[in-house]
């Protein structure tokens, strides 16, 4: 039986107060629905705002020394019709005043677009009955202002080891010295994760309105299936290629800790989701691929030089030079005397000629240099495709049909995705041919 589970619940799952209501009767359906982190409201309709824009655009304006009256009104209207429509006792008129008041004395950014999750954890809190717990108390950020994973375990789990139903903000927390800090946009989800694993949750359950992950981008994919089951590790693999509906940086505190996650949907609470675990256990059979996830954009610089293989350190140089401007690669695939360094083409872009000046400074007079750009790349993910033979043979016939050229491929020793590069103008089409090869 479970537990503990940790809630965290996204901004258009707390717009307004029918949300609010959709919230507590999904904690009542499971008691063991213990602790719950909110994000600000988000819209709750296609050209609303979001709470948090609102607040940021109140500190500029301030910063400026420009009235911010009318944005804060949108603020204050938002949280004053939750408070209203659900009767709610707890004087939020009060909170706001103190935020205008801040904003106004020259408070920080980040104290500014906080209070999005601050005065929303406060509504929720007294709606529920439950305790607030300041994420300033608990959620600890270095100097440099990066999350002190260290002291926040220690911190967090001392302010909830009362075992008492608490409500804590997402989004936030604040250095030794009480300074408050945010992690990037998105970030309640790390929160979320934070908080689970600080009280040892049996489950992670991030709440938002979609019912979990799909196996390809809707966009592209009429209709695509829904992931029912994917491991951290699978996950991370598709949200590096633009499949986004966690931040990325909610894994690793749930994933180390082995505590599973749940994507759910406010907006349908009998949908199971996705789950995403560490080894995905107990699976009955397992699909060869999990999703795929592909991003257009790429460039690759292709090295050749004669006697490469031979040389030690000759890679090596090459990456520092990229190094040396700040640019990651994503793949580097190489042959006897060649090697090919795909980059991200805006992330080269600005330095550009001064990185193949360099390059070509490393091969002259035996080998030559060149770019080629408009490659997408496409990672096509399994935890079937291990020690399974033919899923190669599938995807590529399959590109092969399309008449799809493949200019670049890259299996990691993990078996844990086929990545392909081809040319942007054949990025949809790829992905047709290994969704209707795999999925049908
Ligand atoms: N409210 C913040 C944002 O809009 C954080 C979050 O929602 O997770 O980015």
């Amino acid at each position: 039986m479970l537990e503990c589970i940790v809630t965290k619940f996204g901004g258009s799952s707390l717009a307004n107060d029918e949300q609010f209501r959709k919230v507590r009767s999904i904690l009542e359906l499971e008691p063991t629905r213990r602790y719950l982190v909110p994000s600000a409201p988000g819209k709750r309709f296609g050209d609303d705002d979001k709470v948090t824009d609102l607040l940021y655009q109140c500190h500029s304006l301030a910063a400026g020394g420009k009235p911010f009256a009318e944005p804060f009104a949108r603020i204050r209207d938002r949280y004053l019709s939750i408070a209203q429509g659900l009767h709610l006792k707890v004087d939020i008129a009060a909170k706001l005043d103190e935020v205008e008041q801040g904003i106004a004395g020259g408070k920080g950014k980040a104290w500014c677009a906080s209070r999005g999750e601050y005065l929303c954890a406060i509504l929720m809190a007294d709606y529920l009955g439950w305790k607030f717990v300041d994420a300033a108390d608990g959620i600890v950020f270095h100097e440099d202002g990066t999350l002190d994973d260290e002291r926040t375990q220690e911190k967090l789990s001392a302010v909830l080891k009362d075992g008492q139903s608490a409500v804590v903000p997402g989004f936030y927390g604040a250095k030794e010295n009480g300074e408050v800090c945010t992690f990037s946009r998105g970030g309640s989800d790390i929160t979320g994760a934070l908080v689970a694993r600080a009280v040892n949750a049996d489950v992670y359950e991030n709440w938002t309105d979609v019912s979990g992950f799909l196996m390809a981008d809707p966009r592209v994919i009429d209709g695509p299936a829904e992931i029912s089951s994917i491991t951290y590790k699978e996950l991370r693999e598709l949200s590096h290629m633009g499949a986004s509906v966690l931040h990325e940086d909610a894994m690793f505190p749930v994933h180390k800790a082995g505590i599973p996650t749940n994507i759910r949907n406010t907006n349908k609470p009998y949908h199971p989701g996705t789950m995403i675990s560490k080894n995905a256990p107990n699976e009955i059979s397992v699909p060869t691929i999990t999703g795929i996830a592909g991003h257009k954009g790429y460039s690759v610089i292709s090295v050749e030089k004669n006697m490469m293989n031979s040389e030690v350190g000759f890679g090596r140089k090459v990456l520092q030079v990229l190094e040396n401007y700040g640019v990651s690669f994503e793949h580097m695939p190489t042959g006897i005397d060649s090697m090919c360094v795909v980059v991200s083409s805006p992330a080269l872009e600005p330095h550009r000629v001064e990185i193949l000046r360099e390059i070509e400074h490393l091969v002259e007079g035996s080998g030559s240099v060149s770019v080629s750009d408009n490659m997408s790349i496409i990672a096509t993910v399994g935890r079937g495709m291990v020690h399974n033979c033919g899923t190669a043979a599938r995807l590529f016939g399959a590109m092969s049909r399309a008449r799809i050229n493949v200019r670049m491929i890259d299996q990691g020793s993990s078996e844990l995705s086929i990545i392909v590069g081809v040319n942007d103008s054949d990025f949809e089409a790829t992905i047709h041919a290994i969704y209707h090869e795999f999925v049908g």
